[in-house]
């Protein structure tokens, strides 16, 4: 029978819906609406494009978005002052800068000035430690949009195996952080793994976050797994993810499409993340004024 295919754009809409909520409820809180900083630095369309979806989803959800258009050739200097500015600022709740930045700038230094608590893509590395510890913090957008998708399709990863194939630190290595913490049990696989298709026929849960084309075929996959594709290629064919759709449907028991699966839950999560962060900020806030 041929898998269900999870739909993202769906689930990403039920998370903006919760969102929208909770940035009301916020306001009542902090006297303003949630905001987001953003940072656009050089002149990459596909960076300008990501950016004005981000700030048209603010305004869709109620946040307010504070944009930042620095020219190309901008220093380090002054991309850390203005770093430090929205670090400061009240009004700021996350902060984001898009990647990547021109060759000039040193973005793990930029990255590393983030204040850990308005670090809404989850990439400093207090936010990872937080996580790999299994502590409350800002986790990035699109790991946690995998586990959305996971909560929405019914699947429970409490004891079931996990594998995931990549280990970059914007995507699988905070998926391991979050299945673990789901009770999962989770093998990691890379450019190195020995036998790539005898491991992934093991999982029940499969998660492809690699970056090569039809890297999962229908033989690698375990019957009736839900197999989750981070995936996002630009080919002759157009945008494809790491998994063969079309077989792999066959087999597995849930499958994410590309695009339409993984890809909305990206910008979903940052606007849950901001929310997260000036709640967080909020209640600190209030605690340090009630001393
Ligand atoms: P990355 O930094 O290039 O990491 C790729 C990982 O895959 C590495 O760990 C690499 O292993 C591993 N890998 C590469 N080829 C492999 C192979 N043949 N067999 C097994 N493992 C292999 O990429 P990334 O930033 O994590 O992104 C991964 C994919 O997700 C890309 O297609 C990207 O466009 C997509 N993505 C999508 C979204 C979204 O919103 N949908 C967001 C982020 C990323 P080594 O560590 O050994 O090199």
């Amino acid at each position: 029978m041929a898998a269900t295919v999870i739909d993202g754009k769906a689930v990403a809409a039920s998370v903006r819906e919760r969102v929208s909520r909770q940035v009301k409820e916020s306001m009542e809180q902090l006297g303003r609406p949630p905001g987001l900083a953003t940072v656009l630095v050089g002149e990459d369309p596909a960076s300008a494009i990501y950016v004005r979806r981000k700030r048209e989803a603010c305004d869709e959800v109620g946040i307010r978005s504070y944009h930042h258009e620095p020219g190309a050739s901008i220093s380090q200097e002054e991309l850390l002052d203005l770093v430090g500015e929205l670090n400061e600022s009240d009004e700021v709740d996350g902060i984001l800068v898009q990647l990547p930045l021109p060759e000039q700038i040193d973005a793990e230094a930029i990255v590393a000035a983030l204040d850990p608590a308005k670090d809404v893509d989850g990439l400093t590395a207090t936010s990872a430690g937080r996580l790999a510890r299994g502590e409350p913090g800002l986790v990035p957008c699109t790991p946690s949009g995998v586990m959305e998708l996971l909560a929405s399709a019914g699947v429970e990863p409490e004891g079931a195996e996990a594998v995931i194939v990549g280990r970059s630190n914007l995507v699988g290595r905070p998926l391991i952080s979050l299945l673990l913490g789901a009770n999962a049990t989770v093998t990691v696989c890379h450019s190195r793994t020995r036998d790539l298709p005898e491991v992934c026929r093991r999982a029940e849960i499969l998660i492809a976050a690699a970056g090569r084309p039809a890297l999962v075929t229908a033989e690698m996959v375990r019957e009736g797994a839900t197999v989750i594709d981070v995936g996002t290629n630009r080919t002759d064919d157009g945008l494809v993810g790491d998994v063969e759709f079309d077989s792999v449907k066959e087999v597995a028991g849930a499958i994410t499409p590309v695009p339409g699966g993984v890809g909305p839950m990206t910008i979903a999560m940052l606007l849950a993340n901001t929310v997260q962060a000036a709640v967080w900020r909020g209640v600190l806030e209030s605690r340090l004024a009630s001393t």
